[in-house]
Formats: structure tokens, sequence, C-alpha cells
């Protein structure tokens, strides 16, 4: 058989099992629709439109649902005259300020990248840099005024403005503060609720008119759609009855997030389907497969945030492997510190003072890598750190890096936290 071959034995359609893929119907989130759908109401009768807010953790279906709710707004719109509706999207990833998210609102306007935008300019784009914050608005607000109509502007993962958040102030404003026509409504999608928490009093007071809350989906939920899902992307029968169970119930102890069932039941249907292409004949998806998925997973999540981490980082990352296979953890900043010191004595290197521990150790955190939990025992608040990923999966990524960690092996053997190889 060829290297390319078309032979596929598990996966019927592995578009569907993509990222990107969007569903027509969404499960599990009827209450959230009716909610959200009676926020954007006003539209329909060609009122001016409520601000909305939606918040919940990545993965339960903000996104997903704000794409299926405005097409459909669009198509009833369409059927009336005398409202003439427009979108315009932006994801803020990596937008950091008010001015960005301006500019690429401008851009967006100008010439459109994302799938709800409805919206095209003959202006030229602009730059991302070298104009006063008040030309980039005053830019923005006559293409919105030209484009005229309703007009809502969706900003997805909006919280990665931080505090720089003029524009959720200014945007909803500009309407009767520069007496224009056009009628726009704003809104915000967010997966962090400190960021909604900081927002300044005046912009919380309009951005939030309308809040919607995705909350995390459960075991049960995560099958439903799961289930619907593998329907339509994998062959009838090619997977043993544990794995979609298995597959949500793990997403919904971590996450709740469907993003992350999928990425499971995706690399599960991935390493089966290549065994069989090795076989020559279909071998069905089991549990081991999805456990082999998420150790995969996890493993290149350490991987690449391995990537983004200083020598030090590393050594950090191998005194947490250290302190688990030890049975140490959750430990507290100062035991971490000692183990990695001794470490770095090991490596002939200076180790870094406590104070910037606490940097890698929010690093860490940051990729999935750590997780911080709180001190139980009740002697006050200590930063406590466990590994937020499987022990075999930090000590692969690991052993990636560093030649001599047999001994951290074999006392893992020891001590039940990995099979033998
Ligand atoms: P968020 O925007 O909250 O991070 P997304 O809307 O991007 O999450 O959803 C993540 C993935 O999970 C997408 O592939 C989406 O199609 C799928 N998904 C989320 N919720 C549902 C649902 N209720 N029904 C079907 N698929 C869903
Ligand atoms: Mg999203």
């Amino acid at each position: 058989m060829g290297r390319f071959s078309r032979e596929s034995f598990v996966i019927r359609d592995k578009d569907v099992l993509r990222e990107d893929y969007e569903p027509e119907n969404l499960e599990e989130r009827g209450e959230e629709l009716d909610e959200y759908a009676g926020a954007l109401r006003p539209v329909v009768q060609g009122w001016q439109p409520n601000n909305v807010f939606l918040y919940g953790v990545t993965g339960v279906g903000k996104t997903a649902a704000t794409h299926v709710l405005l097409n459909e707004l669009l198509e009833t719109t369409d059927e009336y005259d005398d409202v003439g509706l427009n979108l315009v999207e932006i994801n803020c990833t990596g937008l950091t300020s008010s001015y960005q998210v301006a500019v690429n609102l401008v851009n967006e306007i100008r010439s459109p990248s994302h799938p709800l935008t409805t919206v095209e300019s003959p202006r030229s784009t602009m730059s991302e840099t070298g104009y006063p914050q008040k030309r980039v608005f005053n830019e923005l607000y006559d293409d919105l005024e030209d484009i005229g109509g309703t007009v809502l502007v969706v900003l997805d993962e909006i919280d990665n403005i931080g505090g720089d958040d003029d524009i959720l102030y200014e945007l909803p404003r500009a309407r009767s503060h520069l007496d224009l026509d056009v009628k726009l409504g704003v809104i915000g999608i967010s997966n962090d609720f400190k960021f909604r928490d900081n927002l300044s009093p005046k912009v919380k007071d309009t951005l939030c008119e309308e809040e919607v809350l995705f909350p995390p989906y459960d075991a049960t939920e995560l099958q439903n759609i799961l289930s619907k899902r593998a329907d339509q992307a994998l062959f009838d029968d090619v997977f043993t009855s544990e794995v979609i169970p298995l597959c949500a119930a793990l997403a919904a102890q971590d996450s709740g997030s469907a993003r992350q069932a999928l990425r499971l039941l995706r690399k599960a249907a991935d390493i089966a389907q290549s065994e069989s292409i090795d076989a020559g004949e279909e071998r069905q998806i089991t549990e081991d497969h999805v456990r082999d998925a998420k150790r995969a997973i996890e493993r290149q999540q350490v991987v690449d945030g391995m990537h983004s981490l200083t020598r030090h980082g590393q050594y950090i990352l191998l005194a947490m492997c250290t302190l688990t296979a030890d049975g140490d953890t959750p430990e507290r900043t100062k035991k971490i510190h000692e183990q990695y010191t001794k470490l770095t004595g090991e490596f002939g290197s200076e180790p870094l003072k406590r104070r910037r521990l606490h940097d890698h150790l929010s690093d860490l955190t940051l990729h999935g890598i750590l997780e911080q939990v709180e001190d139980s025992s009740g002697r006050g608040n200590y930063n406590q750190y466990k590994l937020d990923v499987t022990f075999a999966s930090a000590l692969e990524a690991l052993e990636d890096e560093f030649d001599n960690l047999g001994n951290l092996r074999r006392k893992a053997v020891r001590n039940g936290l990995i099979d033998s190889p």
C-alpha cells in the first residue's frame, strides 16, 4: 500500500471532528440559546439592539452558539424589508488593547476574514500602529455609519484586552454621543470570568445589559454531543461501547469542554485508524485508544509548553516530577524551590531566587502543565502546586530534553506512577 493510500477503516469524515467544524445544531444548549435569542430579539423588530455579554470557560459552545444564532437572525431579518442587519466579527486573540481591537474592526470591515462578517468596504486597510486612538475610533464610526441599518459587532475572546477596555465603553455609546444613525449592538464573548468582574463599572453597566452564562458540560451532555458527531464522522460499529462515555467522563472531570472531548475522540480515532492501516484490516476504537489519546495530547501539551520554557522552567518541571515520584505533591513553593535548587546543583547551574520561581510556576500553570491548589491544612494561605498532566506525559516530554532521567523513571515505576517500560 502506498504512503498516501485512500483506504480508511475507521474515519468516514475527519473534517467533522475538526476544531473549526461547525455543527448545524447545538446539543444541550436549549436554555442558553433561548436566553441568547431573547437578548437579540429587538433586532428583528428593527429596534436598537441590546448589548450582550457571553461568558463561560473555553470549549463550551459560545462561538458555535453565536454562529448558529446570528445566521438564523440574518435569515429571519432578510424577510423584513425594514430591517437591514449587518454583522462584523473579530476574534481578539493577541489583541491586548482597545486601540488594537478598533484597528482590527476597521480592517475587518474593509477586508473581511471572519465567517460572520457580512460587510465589505472599498476603503483600504489601516496600519496597526502609528495613529492616535481618536483617529482610529473616528474611522471606525465613519465605517459603521456608512454600513448603516443595524450593525452587531461580535468581539470574540474579548478578555484578551485585559484592563484596557475603553472600546467597550465607547462603542455602545457612539450612537447617542455622536448622533449616529446606525443602530449598534455589541456582543462580547469571554472565556475568563475574572475579565467580567474586573470590567470598569461604567463598562459593566452597558456591555452586560444582557448576560448569558455558558456552564461547563457534564459527562451526560458531552456523551450526547460526541455521539451525534461520531455518527457523522465515523463508520458504524467502529468503536466499543465504552469509548464515548470515557471521552466524555475524562473531559467532564477536567474542564467540561466539548472541544477537549472532541479532541480526545479524534485522537483516539486517529490512533485506531493508523493501526488499521498498518494491519490492513479494521481495528475498533477501544478504551485503550482513548487512554493513549489522552497521553498523546497531554504529552504534546507539555512539549508545546516546554518550547516556551527557559532551561530553568524545565528544571522546575523536573523538580515537580521528582516531588511527584516521591509522593510529595501538592507541594508548597518553599519545598519546590529547595528541590529545584538541589537539581540545578546537580546540573552545575546557578538557581534562581524564590521570587523568580513564582513567575515560572505561573507560566507552567498557564500552560496547563501545573495546577495551583488551595492549601487545605488551614495553616494560612500557601500556594501549592501539583502536576496537571499525567506523570508519564511530563516525564516523556522531559526525557526529550534531559539525558539522565533513568533514576526518576525507575523510582516512578517502583511507586506505581507508571508501568515499567
Ligand atoms: P467556545 O467558543 O466556548 O470556546 P466553541 O463554540 O468553539 O467553544 O466549541 C468548541 C467545539 O465544541 C466546537 O468544535 C463546537 O462545534 C463543539 N461544540 C460545543 N458545544 C457544542 C454543542 N452544544 N453541540 C455540538 N457541538 C458543540
Ligand atoms: Mg470561542
